[in-house]
């Protein structure tokens, strides 16, 4: 099945109806494998916007699920290190990687962070999709050199509210993005809203 898996996501992306893959951050998420916890296509190039990602510079990609945001690093000429704590996600981004011939850009952690942070080589961007808490922050924070920059996710109200903390006491941006869908409603159509994203981006 592993390997099924890894022809099919390399078989969608070569053929993709015969028009290729875009060339743009926020690629379909069923160019991924995963199972559920992936961020969203339209979420996903909103956190690519804010990471910025410049041709060599290395990912620490906290939290990474299905490594989407990774990948996505990675397709822009740089490295990451894609930090995943449960190990049937990190087989995951193994195949993502690896259908996407990344494999090489792409070094899977598998483990707790901020634990598993300490024998990483020094990142230029961190994004934090998962885990985040004042104890990880303070973590990651302390070990950045100046100039790094901070891009974390949350779509809690406990690290919402320590979003706008950080955002109090560090500065950067703090958004919040409300996405609907149009979906059926009976005969008619209507909005069906995603959970509110909150997204903040520092630099250290
Ligand atoms: N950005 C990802 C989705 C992240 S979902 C994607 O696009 O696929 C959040 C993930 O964070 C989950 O897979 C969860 O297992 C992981 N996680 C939560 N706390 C963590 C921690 N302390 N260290 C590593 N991973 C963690």
């Amino acid at each position: 099945a592993d390997d099924r898996d890894e022809k099919l996501i390399a078989v969608a992306l070569l053929a993709r109806g015969g028009q290729g893959l875009p060339r743009s951050s926020g690629l379909p998420d069923n160019l991924f494998v995963h199972d559920g916890q992936i961020t969203k296509r339209p979420v996903r190039a909103l956190a690519l916007s804010a990471l910025a990602p410049r041709p060599g510079e290395r990912l620490w990609d906290i939290g990474a699920g299905s490594g989407s945001i990774s990948i996505e690093w990675a397709l822009c000429g740089g490295l990451a290190s894609a930090v995943e704590a449960r190990e049937d996600r990190t087989e995951n981004i193994r195949k993502n990687a690896a259908a996407f011939g990344l494999a090489h850009r792409v070094t899977v952690v598998t483990g707790k962070a901020p634990e598993v942070l300490a024998g990483l080589n020094a990142p230029d961007a961190v994004f934090v999709g998962g885990g985040l808490d004042g104890a990880l922050f303070d973590a990651v924070w302390s070990r950045l050199t100046p100039g790094t920059r901070l891009v974390a996710h949350s779509v809690t109200l406990e690290t919402e509210a320590l979003l706008g903390e950080l955002h109090q006491r560090h500065g950067g941006e703090l958004m919040r993005v409300e996405i609907a869908h149009a979906a059926p409603l009976g005969r008619y159509r209507s909005w069906e809203a995603a959970r509110p994203v909150v997204q903040w981006s520092a630099v250290r």
